[in-house]
């Protein structure tokens, strides 16, 4: 079990418990959260050890790495899923001003935006820990995904973009990562780092319940400052926020479903409704938004 006595983005002590949180997706256990007062971020506190946490996954519900297409939330999921990966390689393209590049994407699950970014062109790796999800990756897509995901181990392979898709909230060893990271990154290259927001109206509205809590599977809870803070320790930058409008729409759903309320569909649409509007006209406080991340320093090469 870990037990943070510092924070995990500034290392300050000042950190203070935020509340008990339960796994409403596969165990049922409660976690509690605790802030920093430096950085703003929530962690999960007491999170099981890396090698007891593939049972936290083990669950019919959890579905970014799957592709069932069974029940509503999921065929909405998957909809969804189609519409945004456009978005995403037009974000990408638009911010690494290329229209075909490396791309590395760090835990890829099944490959959708590999493929997607692949069949314009993009030079794509994938690194992916779940066997099924590369299988998948290899049955759907025909990609072959490494399973390895060391980044100490990627040497000599330099990425124009690299994105991580509600990926970093669920990274063991965050400053090791990032530090890899930024360093198999192009000296004119970007890291897009998706994430869910406790920032948003719908963290807001549904407190407690709120499914992108979902611990103890997510570590931490980024607000944009703690993302700053966390990149800005690797001589990096948040350059722009971008929302992801449909993600309030989605933990909105999970999270009437772990309320168990009446009318869930159109409760959780209202309130995917009043989060997007005030991150309409409120800046960063989307339900999920990707930080686009650039170098400080210009690095020179000769
Ligand atoms: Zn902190």
């Amino acid at each position: 079990m870990i037990r943070y006595e510092r924070c995990p983005v500034c290392s300050s002590t000042e950190i203070s418990t935020e509340g008990n949180i339960t796994d409403y997706s596969v165990t049922g256990e409660i976690f509690p959260i605790c802030k920093c007062a430096a950085c703003e971020l929530i962690f999960t506190q007491t999170v099981p050890d890396p090698a007891y946490i593939g049972r936290y996954y083990a669950s019919q519900d959890y579905i970014s790495h799957s592709d069932t297409h069974e029940g509503f939330i999921n065929r909405m999921y998957h909809r969804v899923r189609k519409l945004t990966l456009e978005t995403k390689r037009k974000i990408i393209t638009d911010f690494v001003h290329k229209q075909a590049g490396t791309l590395l994407d760090y835990g890829c699950g099944t490959g959708a935006f590999l493929n997607e970014m692949r069949t314009y062109g993009w030079t794509v790796t994938g690194l992916e820990p779940d066997e099924g999800a590369r299988k998948k990756a290899k049955q759907l897509y025909n990609l072959v995904i490494t399973p390895e995901t060391d980044l100490a181990l990627q040497k000599d392979k330099y990425f124009d973009a690299i994105t991580l898709w509600h990926v970093l909230e669920h990274v063991y060893d965050l400053h090791e990562t990032v530090k890899h990271l930024t360093r198999i990154s192009n000296p004119s290259g970007k890291i897009f780092i998706a994430v869910p927001n406790y920032k948003s109206r719908d963290a807001e509205i549904y407190k407690e319940f709120w499914a992108a809590w979902d611990v103890p599977r997510h570590l931490y809870h980024f607000s944009p400052k703690s993302i700053e803070t966390l990149m800005d320790a690797h001589d990096f930058k948040v350059v722009d926020t971008l929302p992801m409008w449909f993600d309030s729409f989605y933990v909105s759903m999970l999270s009437e479903k772990y309320k168990k309320s009446k009318y869930q569909i159109p409760r959780a649409i209202l309130s995917g409704l009043r989060s997007n509007i005030n991150a309409f006209s409120n800046k960063n406080t989307c339900s999920s938004q990707i930080y686009v991340c650039e170098r400080k320093t210009k690095l020179h090469l000769s």
